[in-house]
């Protein structure tokens, strides 16, 4: 234990409790859900949108508390590394420049950068947000759709590479990430995977398409 811990001991973000930025307790409480895809893409996360992992998420992006991520991050790895899917490069889903200044940090590109620590795969800042968008809290699925249309760009002077993973703390309805796609697609490349801390319980039918389940009911 370093001498800033004895002062600022860590807080788990999940309870609250001193002693680590995420416990023993709350990780076994993460609701772990099988791969899922977003617009045909494997989606990668640690599990549900739920409990400790959604209250650890809240205080890394509200509080805010930026050294969450790197706990997160490597619970987030901690999958990457059972999956089958070959991960060269990571990007992040980038953050309008005013709320940036707001918060402070893009928790996405922060999560990316530990990952990618962790990992030991570069990251690299290819999409832009090509205007600012409302907040997708409180949007219901069809709004969020629209909300993000044509909202990234890929803005890198190197074309997308190769094994591209986009990464976003949370998938909701996967209209972010969807979007964020589509923008590599249209500078020629694709995504080899999404990762997201968690997962909303319920994903539109339409975009995304869960183990064992058809699209249509
Ligand atoms: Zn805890």
């Amino acid at each position: 234990m370093g001498f800033l811990d004895l002062i600022f001991p860590p807080r788990c973000g999940g309870c609250g409790a001193y002693g680590a930025t995420w416990c023993a307790g709350c990780a076994a409480q993460v609701l772990w859900l099988p791969p899922g895809t977003v617009a045909g893409i494997p989606l990668i996360t640690v599990g549900r949108l739920d409990g400790p992992l959604q209250r650890a998420i809240h205080r890394y992006k509200y509080r805010p508390r930026p050294e969450l991520a790197t706990a997160l991050a490597e619970c987030l790895a901690g999958v990457v590394r059972t999956v089958d899917v070959r991960i060269a490069v990571l990007t992040f889903v980038p953050l309008h420049a005013s709320r940036e200044r707001e918060r402070g940090f893009n928790q996405a590109e922060r999560l990316a950068r530990r990952l990618g620590q962790t990992l030991g795969l570069p990251v690299i800042a290819g999409l832009s947000r090509v205007r600012a968008t409302p907040a997708q809290v409180g949007l219901g699925e069809a709004g969020r759709r629209v909300n993000v249309v044509g909202a990234f760009c890929w803005s890198a002077a190197q074309p997308p590479p190769e094994g591209l993973a986009l990464v976003d703390d949370v998938c909701t309805t996967g209209a972010t990430l969807a979007a964020g796609a589509d923008a590599v697609a249209r500078a020629g490349g694709s995504i080899t995977a999404f990762l997201a801390l968690a997962r909303a319980q319920t994903l539109p039918a339409l975009a995304v398409t869960l183990p064992g389940q058809s699209t249509c009911p």
